[in-house]
């Protein structure tokens, strides 16, 4: 049974890419970078996987042709990880082809633990194929690999987006306590302050935003030295306030119409987000 969009409409711009245009327009006016986001993962067949490519290259002609501010994330599974990992391969690399002619610019989503190895690596060859001016990538603080894969990272001088971390983990592979996670944020925030030109913060975690900002403003370096991104639909006069301060800033505009597992995520993340969902119905 497919839920009805209005449930969703609170955190996701649009079931198409032109219906999220307006959206993205008014946060472009309101001097925010985006990030689109074309919702899906773990597709099964090469026809999928197929279309996926085909529907990313849609998405970057269209923030061409509607001059957005704009780049893209990907989630590889979405480009056929589970099927064939060098199928995968050639479908980012015709992809980054397409954003690499026009300009434009693909960050690799960090998908479970599964496949973290897996998307590093193929980042990797990205990277050193298309540099940082065209790929980058996502590195969840949560993970106890992540002292390693942020070291790597920065040395690297690779574009990346560092977050908490959005998927369930065991003890095992992960941080569990919140206060731990903060702690490791804010050392590899440090890390790729320290070691990246321009890292980029994805939270809404006011104690880690006035970390980065306390650091910067404690080495004396300049507030465009980093970025804070932070989801479409949440805290937005927090991510307007940071830009007025003179913090460049990024929403992430997902849309498309397999939204449930996005969705579910943010519900699960704060259970305020559920009366977010409540209200949204009340307000057609
Ligand atoms: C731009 C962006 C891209 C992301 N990309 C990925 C990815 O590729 N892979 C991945 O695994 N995860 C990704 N995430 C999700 C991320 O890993 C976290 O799951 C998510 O951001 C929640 O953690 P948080 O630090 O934002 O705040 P939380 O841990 O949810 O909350 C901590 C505190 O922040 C404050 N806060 C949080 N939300 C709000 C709100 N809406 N209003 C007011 N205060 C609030 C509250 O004080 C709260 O107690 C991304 C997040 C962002 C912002």
């Amino acid at each position: 049974m497919k839920l009805p969009f209005i449930l969703a409409k609170r955190f996701v711009a649009g079931e198409q890419f032109e219906s999220s245009v307006p959206a993205s327009k008014a946060l472009n006016k309101a001097n925010h970078q985006l990030t689109l986001d074309l919702l899906g993962e773990n597709v099964a067949t090469k026809s999928e996987a197929d279309a996926s490519v085909a529907a990313y290259i849609k998405v970057l002609d269209g923030i061409k042709e509607y001059e957005l501010l704009s780049g893209i994330s990907i989630k590889l599974t979405m480009l056929g990880l589970d099927i064939d990992v060098e199928y995968c391969a050639d479908n980012l690399f015709q992809l980054l082809e397409h954003a690499e002619k026009q300009e434009q610019f693909v960050r690799i989503d960090m998908e479970g633990s599964a496949y973290t190895s897996l998307t590093l690596d193929l980042f990797k060859r990205a990277h050193e194929r298309f540099g940082p001016k065209h790929v980058g990538t996502v590195i969840q603080a949560m993970l106890h690999r992540t002292k390693e894969d942020i070291a790597e990272c920065a040395s690297m001088g690779a574009d990346i987006r560092l977050v908490k971390g959005a998927y369930k983990e065991s003890p095992k592979r992960a941080l569990q306590k919140m206060s731990d996670i903060r702690d490791a944020y804010n050392a590899y925030a440090e890390t790729l302050i320290q070691h990246t030109p321009f890292p980029r913060f994805g939270t809404h975690d006011d104690e880690l935003i006035r970390s980065v900002r306390e650091y910067l403003a404690h080495h004396e370096l300049s507030y465009n030295r980093v970025e804070f991104q932070m989801l479409y639909g949440l805290r937005e006069q927090g991510l307007s306030d940071l830009n007025r301060l003179g913090y460049p800033t990024r929403v992430y505009v997902p849309f498309g119409t397999d939204w449930f597992p996005y969705f579910s995520r943010r519900l699960a993340e704060r259970k305020e987000n559920i009366w977010f969902v409540i209200s949204t119905l009340f307000k057609r």
